[in-house]
């Protein structure tokens, strides 16, 4: 019988063939989201809570952030308020490029909220994180433990506007945003969060110099809020290998939810 590992093993082959074969039009953006979620209804066999302690290090006491991002006093308090205080936000020089602030996707009464690390062009054009072939990478793997943008997952990055040209993050960009995602995850109180990529993963657990892949695998704890961090969906489509990791690190995400 094909299990649910030789199924992400299969699919991580996939990726690396389409890699193999130069193919830059990823084939996630040809395929509808029904068709998405056929392909990936195989993960779905078992309930993902109940059996995913194979390969990932795990730990049954959370891990304490050592570096709680403060908030800031002045950000208003209201979920609306805040969406619009951003939206005009200039307290960085993102401010000056940027097409639009990418503040959120998703919905607001979140199970989990999932923090990237900043806008890209896409994201810029359309005010909307995670989209192109990344995002819908990211919702169909989210979609193996029954998480939707549409239902239960609210979605956002540590920067809310556009580094230019995808350049790192500085240090003065983050402390000036980073309050608005503090505040949000206040007003959306996720019962977990997930950080997908070294950037949001090594913010939100404090452990700025401790490589991704030591992270992964374990249930930190930000600011008493689960926190399971991975792989960025971009860094997938990259190194396909990394796609059976990512997927077991949803299976985590899951237990925790379900352990809620
Ligand atoms: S990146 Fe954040 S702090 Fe900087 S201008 Fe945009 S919203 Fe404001």
């Amino acid at each position: 019988m094909t299990t649910r590992r030789s199924q992400a093993e299969e699919a991580a082959r996939l990726l690396q063939q389409r890699k193999e074969i130069n193919d830059q039009d990823f084939f996630l953006p040809h395929l509808t989201r029904e068709e998405a979620l056929r392909i990936v209804s195989t993960f779905r066999e078992q309930p993902p809570s109940s059996d995913s302690s194979s390969s990932v290090s795990r730990q049954d006491t959370a891990v304490q952030s050592k570096q709680p991002i403060l908030p800031s006093p002045e950000l208003p308090k209201s979920y609306k308020d805040l969406r619009n205080h951003a939206l005009a936000c200039t307290r960085c020089g993102l401010a000056e490029n940027r097409k639009s602030v990418v503040f959120s996707d998703g919905v607001e009464d979140a199970s989990v909220m999932v923090v990237g690390e900043a806008p890209g062009a896409n994201e810029d054009d359309t005010g909307i994180p995670f989209v192109g072939a990344a995002g819908k990478f990211l919702d169909l793997l989210l979609a193996t433990v029954d998480l939707s943008r549409e239902r239960n997952t609210y979605i956002c990055n540590v920067l809310k506007c556009r580094p230019p040209g995808n350049r790192d993050p500085k240090p003065n960009e983050i402390k000036s945003c980073s309050p608005f995602l503090t505040r949000q995850i206040q007003l959306i109180q996720p019962e977990a969060l997930l950080a997908v990529g070294s950037f949001a993963g090594r913010l939100l657990t404090g452990q700025e110099k401790t490589a991704l892949g030591r992270i992964r695998g374990e249930v930190h704890s930000y600011q008493g809020v689960p926190l399971v961090v991975t792989y960025h969906p971009a860094a997938l489509l990259r190194n396909p290998k990394w796609t059976f990791a990512f997927w077991e690190d949803l299976q985590l995400l899951r237990q925790v939810l379900n352990s809620g």
